[in-house]
């Protein structure tokens, strides 16, 4: 850190705490004053991405040999958690910057990571990840129709993407593609293009509700060629490869939800301790003290769960997949629940832009829709539990 005490690896306690001390202190002084004007402008904020890699946490759970802090992953959903809690879109830089780097870690090449990670964990070059098309969301894989076809050496992909986080700020993007369209779910592949490739370009960039200064656009390949080397793992293993990701990436959505409501939560308490009506402040009068109560009870038992899952992350745990899709899902509903009341307990005021809970309400929103709809994260959990349903 530059302003505080240095980072180290996050591998212990004490190393843990002391990052996050940090953390916390330069979210404090320099992430929190920028996020109404960051929110206000659209813009994506690249003095809080340059803040960010000088103090190196665009690589926390980035392997040190790769350049990065080699911390766990729990103390990586702790650092977004502490950026969500002052400027969502913030938290989202260091977000996706592990989405987009998690599929050449999990099943990139030596070579590949070589050439990758370390300036993806330095912060010299931004990743991206590009699944969803316009017909294909929440059937990603089922409907997929972005074409990559083999020509020796090379691949030539054809298609477009949408609702790609950072994709117009990206240096790489991981983009999955159909290789073998009669293989099904065998016959997806996953590539990283590299900003400036011919035939790859980005597109219409999204007017959005909340995370206003994260950059969510269409990405577009028009014969882009794309060399062999730069397929990750086999052709045909892009499926495998996106859901290992999931696994990894959800937890990280979550820990994004829950600093929104714990944010807005802290915010919501002072306001009650401070204004007053009916001769007392309002969180005196039941109704107040009441909802507050169950904001704080929501905002602990979705961060245990997420813990959890994350510790599971770190641990290769083989029921990962359900643990990260209820963190998800809790850490979702709780951080447009609780946002939603923040606005309550602030009353007429918090409706107003002069305050920040309105931006955590409209912020949370997309926590219970992105890696994963609330609805597909009941879909994975009850698969864990009942199984699937064969095809007829
Ligand atoms: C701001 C933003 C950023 C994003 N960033 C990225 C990114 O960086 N990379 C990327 O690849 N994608 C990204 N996405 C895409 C996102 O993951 C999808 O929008 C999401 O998965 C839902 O897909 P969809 O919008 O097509 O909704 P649909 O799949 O059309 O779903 C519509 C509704 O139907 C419900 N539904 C669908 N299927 C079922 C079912 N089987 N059972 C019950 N309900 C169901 C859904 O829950 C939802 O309520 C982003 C989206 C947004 C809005």
């Amino acid at each position: 850190m530059t302003t505080t005490a240095p980072v180290t690896a996050g591998h212990t306690n004490e190393d843990e705490e002391l990052m996050l001390a940090a953390v916390r202190q330069l979210v404090e002084e320099k992430v929190a004053p920028r996020a109404a004007a960051i929110d206000e402008s659209g813009e994506f904020p690249w003095d809080v991405k340059e803040l960010f890699a000088q103090n190196d946490l665009l690589g926390v759970p980035i392997p040190a040999e790769y350049g990065g802090l080699g911390g766990t992953f729990l103390t990586y959903v702790k650092v977004v958690e502490e950026i969500a809690k002052a400027c969502a879109s913030s938290s989202l830089i260091v977000a996706v910057q592990e989405l987009g780097m998690l599929p050449i870690m999990i099943a990139g090449s030596e070579a590949q990571k070589q050439r990758f990670l370390p300036k993806i964990a330095s912060g010299e070059h931004l990743a991206a990840y590009a699944l969803t098309e316009v017909s294909s969301g929440s059937d990603a894989l089922g409907s997929m129709k972005t074409r990559a076809v083999r020509d020796g050496d090379r691949y030539v992909l054809n298609g477009s993407k949408i609702w790609i986080t950072n994709g117009s700020v990206a240096d790489v993007v991981c983009v999955f593609a159909v290789t073998d369209p009669a293989a099904g779910s065998r016959g997806v592949s996953a590539f990283v293009l590299e900003k400036g490739m011919p035939g790859f370009s980005v597109g219409k960039k999204e007017k959005k509700m909340g995370i206003r200064g994260s950059p969510t656009v269409e990405l577009t390949f028009d014969g882009c060629e794309v060399p062999l080397e730069n397929r990750i793992g086999e052709e045909g293993e892009g499926f495998k490869i996106a859901m290992k990701v999931l696994d990894k990436s959800r937890p990280g959505i979550a820990a994004q939800a829950l600093g929104i409501a714990a944010g807005a939560l802290e915010y919501a308490t002072n306001y009650a301790k401070e204004r007053v009506a009916f001769g007392k402040p309002i969180g005196q009068h039941q109704g107040v003290g009441f909802m507050l109560a169950d904001m704080k009870t929501e905002v602990e038992a979705a961060r245990l769960l997420l813990y959890e899952a994350a510790r599971k992350c770190d641990a290769g745990a083989p029921d990962v997949t359900q643990w990260a899709a209820m963190a998800k899902l809790k850490c979702g509903d709780v951080a447009m629940s609780v946002t939603t009341d923040a606005v309550q307990v602030l009353g007429g005021f918090g409706y107003s832009t002069e305050y920040p809970v309105e931006r955590m309400m409209r912020d949370a929103k997309i926590t219970q829709i992105y890696e994963g709809t609330q609805q597909i994260q009941r879909l994975v959990i009850a698969r864990t539990l009942v199984g699937k349903a064969k095809a007829p």
